[in-house]
């Protein structure tokens, strides 16, 4: 397999360090919402687990259906980051609806 390298100058390695510098924002961000759960009403009627929840998660906007993990039932969402378990599915097994993981 041959990878080809994007060519690379100072400005790309200012341009790659300002990501990286946001990457190590987002996870400390990440890590202290986690830490103190400031919106678990919001999340648990949700049934959405700490991770899902806080994490900020790229989509494409497009209306994508599917279908729930464990019932089939039909899901639709305004974009591509789809639950994987319907809200029903969720609070009965206590999981939560976007990966499946346990709750808490
Ligand atoms: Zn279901
Ligand atoms: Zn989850």
């Amino acid at each position: 397999m041959i990878h080809k390298n994007k060519s690379w100058n100072e400005k790309e390695k200012d341009r790659i360090t300002i990501r990286n510098n946001w990457y190590v924002k987002d996870i400390r961000k990440l890590l202290n919402e986690i830490d103190t759960d400031p919106k678990k009403e919001k999340r648990t009627q949700r049934h959405i687990c700490k991770l899902c929840f806080y994490k900020t998660v790229i989509s494409m906007q497009a209306f994508t259906d599917t279908q729930c993990g464990k019932c089939d039932k039909k899901m639709t969402f305004s974009n591509s980051d789809v639950n994987l378990l319907c809200d029903d599915c969720a609070e009965d097994s206590n999981s939560c609806s976007h990966c499946g993981g346990e709750m808490n």
